[in-house]
């Protein structure tokens, strides 16, 4: 599955719940598990993919988990600093300050209704896809300098990503 990039309107969006758990979000669940762990992500959301919906999946080690309509009813006051990367923003990192721990309900594939509590890297894994259900990104949450240095760099790799592609599409047709 191709990841969307930061630009694409996809990303911006404000996604719809999940009406029902058919054949056709199992088949996307699987293929979005598959797309995350090839790119060695973490969490990947729907909207990442192209698809406006409310789910997203993350890993963790082994443990493989789905969250259909996720809501966080509940975060803790305390808050932390930790590194975040997105698979729609490529080879970027940046601290970002989130609260330490949440509580989220939400639907598993099954269409369960769960509750879990979550601390350390699941909370911010959970936060993070949570907030690209609502067309907001990492970058939305750093200080306006900062957020604009990362959008810089971000463009930047991606000329020279273009350029260097074209480079190769010029070399292959002199031959
Ligand atoms: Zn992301």
């Amino acid at each position: 599955m191709k990841v969307l990039y930061m630009g694409e309107e996809s990303l911006r969006q404000k996604s719809e719940p999940v009406k029902e758990i058919t054949e056709d979000i199992k088949q996307l669940v699987e293929a979005m598990f598959e797309t995350m762990e090839e790119k060695d992500g973490i969490g990947l959301a729907a909207p990442q993919v192209g698809q406006n919906i409310r789910l997203f999946v993350v890993g963790l080690e082994t443990q493989r988990f789905v969250f259909i309509n996720p809501e966080i009813i509940e975060t803790s006051q305390e808050t932390c600093s930790m590194e975040e990367g997105c698979l729609s923003i490529p080879k970027i990192y940046e601290a970002v300050i989130r609260p330490s721990a949440v509580k989220v309900q939400f639907l598993n594939l099954e269409g369960r209704r769960k509750t879990i509590e979550a601390d350390g890297l699941l909370a911010r894994v959970i936060q993070h896809e949570n907030d690209h259900l609502n067309g907001i990104l990492f970058v939305d949450k750093l200080d306006e300098e900062l957020r604009e240095a990362v959008i810089k760099k971000f463009n930047q790799k991606q000329e020279n990503a273009l350029k260097k592609h074209h480079r190769r599409l010029r070399r292959k047709g002199q031959r």
